[in-house]
C-alpha cells in the first residue's frame, strides 16, 4: 500500500459517482475505491422510466461517469460488490464475500429503496422500477399489452403511465393521496398536469386506496378499490415511494433518523465517515430534511466526496426536480414553506406557465412547465436571496435573469 489516502465509497448511483469524481478533482494522488452491488458501469437511472419505456433509448446508453466510465477518472471500480458492515474501530468495510477493504475515509451514497406494499409483491406480470433490468422486463411486457394499472402517482407512476399511454397502452393510476404528485408541487400545478392526463386518455382514481388484488383465469390482474371499484389490467407497475438505504449506517451505530444524518459539510456522527444523497437527512431552512432527486444526488455527492479527500465545502444547492410527461417538461426548484407569503403565476404560452411561491421579497419556490429557461434563473434567485419584483413577475416579456442584477 502506498503513503496516498484512501477514499472507499459505497453505491454507484449519481451520488457515489458525483463523490468519487470530486474527490480525484480534489486529491489528484488518492486512491480512490468506488463499490457498487449492481455488475454493470453506472447508468444514468432518469431514462429507465420514460425514454427507455417508449423505445427511443437504452438503459445503459447514459454512463454516469462519461463514456470511458468511471475507471478514466482513476478511480477503482469494484462492481457486483455488497458491503455487509463497516468496522468502524479498524476503518474498513466488509464486503458480502468477506473481504475487508480499509479506508481513511469513507463516503456512504447507498441511494433508496423501494416501498414495497406486501399486497404487491414483485412478479410475473408485477413490476416495481428501479434498475435496467427492471426498465427492460417492464418494456417488454408493455409491447405486448393492452392495459396496465398503476399504483402511485407520483413520479415513477406517472412518467410509466405517460410512457404506456404514448404506446397506445389503456391505462388507470391509483393515487391514495387526494392529488397526484403532492410530495414535489403545488396544487395548481399536479392539477394542471393531471388534466394532460385525462386529455391522453388515462384514467386517474385519486383518493383511493387498494382492498383487494386478485388473479383473473385469464392472466390479468384485478384490483379492488377500498370504494368498491374493480380495476383489471394486463400488467401492474407500483410507484409508492422510497425509504432511505440507511441500514450498514445504522448497524454502525451512526446517527440515524430515517436517513443518516449529516451536517452541511456531509459529515456523518463519525468523522471519518460523510454520507449524501438519497441515503441521508440534511440540515433544511425548517429542519432536517430527505431530498430524492437526481440533482441533489450528483451535487450532494461531490460535496460528500471534495470533504473527503481534504476538502471544506458546505452544501448549499436549492431542492430541484424535473420530469417529462407528454409534451410537458416538468421542472421544480426551492424550498416549499408551509405557507407561501404570496402565490404568482406567469403564463408564458398555451403550453407553458410557471408557479412562484414568495418568501415575503423572495423567492422560496418556483414551479415550471416548459419554461427551462426561465427556471434556471429561477435557481439562481433563489439560491442567491434576490429580491424580486411582483409585476415582472407575472409579466412573461420580463426574462426572470434580468432580475439577477437586482442588488441582494
Ligand atoms: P413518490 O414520488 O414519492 O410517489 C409515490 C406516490 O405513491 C405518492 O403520491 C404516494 O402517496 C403514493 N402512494 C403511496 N402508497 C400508496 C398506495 N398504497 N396506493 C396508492 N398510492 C400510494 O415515489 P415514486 O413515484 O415511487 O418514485 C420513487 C423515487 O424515484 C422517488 O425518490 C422519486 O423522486 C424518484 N423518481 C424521480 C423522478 C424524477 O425526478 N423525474 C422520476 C421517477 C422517480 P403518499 O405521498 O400519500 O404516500
Amino acid at each position: 500500500m502506498t503513503d496516498a489516502r484512501r477514499i472507499v465509497i459505497v453505491g454507484g448511483g449519481p451520488a457515489g459517482v458525483g463523490a468519487a469524481l470530486a474527490a480525484r478533482a480534489q486529491d489528484a494522488s488518492a486512491e480512490i475505491v468506488l463499490i457498487s452491488d449492481e455488475a454493470c458501469e453506472p447508468y444514468e437511472k432518469p431514462p429507465l422510466s420514460k425514454a427507455v419505456l417508449i423505445g427511443k433509448a437504452k438503459p445503459h446508453d447514459a454512463p454516469v461517469a462519461g463514456r470511458g466510465g468511471v475507471a478514466a477518472h482513476k478511480v477503482a471500480f469494484q462492481r457486483g460488490t455488497r458491503v455487509r458492515a463497516i468496522d468502524r474501530a479498524a476503518r474498513a468495510v466488509v464486503t458480502e464475500s468477506g473481504e475487508r477493504i480499509p479506508y481513511d475515509a469513507l463516503v456512504l451514497a447507498s441511494g433508496s429503496i423501494n416501498r414495497m406494499l406486501p399486497m404487491f409483491p414483485p412478479g410475473p406480470s408485477l413490476y416495481y422500477l428501479r434498475t435496467a433490468e427492471e426498465a427492460l422486463a417492464l418494456k417488454a411486457h408493455l409491447d405486448r399489452s393492452r392495459s396496465l394499472l398503476v399504483i402511485g402517482g407520483g413520479l415513477i407512476g406517472l412518467e410509466v403511465a405517460a410512457s404506456a399511454a404514448e404506446l397506445g397502452v389503456k391505462t388507470t393510476v391509483i393515487e391514495i393521496a387526494p392529488r397526484i404528485l403532492a410530495r414535489v408541487c403545488d396544487e395548481e400545478t399536479s392539477a394542471l398536469i393531471h388534466r394532460r392526463h385525462l386529455a391522453h386518455g388515462v384514467d386517474l382514481r385519486i383518493g383511493t386506496a387498494i382492498a383487494t388484488l386478485t388473479l383473473l383465469a385469464d392472466g390479468r390482474r384485478a384490483v379492488t378499490t377500498k370504494a368498491g371499484d374493480t380495476f383489471a389490467a394486463d400488467l401492474i407497475v407500483v410507484g409508492t415511494g422510497v425509504a432511505p438505504d440507511d441500514a450498514l449506517a445504522k448497524a454502525a451505530g451512526l446517527a440515524v433518523q430515517d436517513g443518516i444524518l449529516v451536517d452541511e459539510h456531509c459529515h456523518t456522527s463519525d468523522p471519518a465517515i460523510f454520507a449524501a444523497g438519497d441515503c441521508t437527512r440534511i440540515p433544511g431552512p425548517n429542519g432536517p430534511v430527505r431530498l430524492e432527486n437526481w440533482r441533489h444526488a450528483q451535487e450532494h455527492g461531490a460535496i460528500a466526496g471534495r470533504n473527503a479527500a481534504g476538502g471544506e465545502a458546505a452544501y448549499n444547492t436549492a431542492p430541484s426536480f424535473w420530469s417529462e410527461q407528454y409534451d410537458m417538461y416538468i421542472q421544480g426548484v426551492g424550498w416549499p414553506g408551509a405557507q407561501p407569503s404570496a402565490r404568482i403565476s406567469r403564463q408564458i404560452g398555451p403550453n407553458a406557465m410557471m408557479l412562484f411561491d414568495l418568501d415575503g421579497a423572495r423567492l422560496a419556490c418556483a414551479m415550471g412547465i416548459n419554461a427551462q429557461r426561465d427556471i434556471a434563473a429561477a435557481r439562481r434567485l433563489i439560491e442567491r436571496r434576490v429580491p424580486v419584483d411582483i409585476a415582472d413577475l407575472t409579466d412573461p416579456a420580463k426574462p426572470l435573469a434580468a432580475m439577477l442584477k437586482a442588488k441582494v
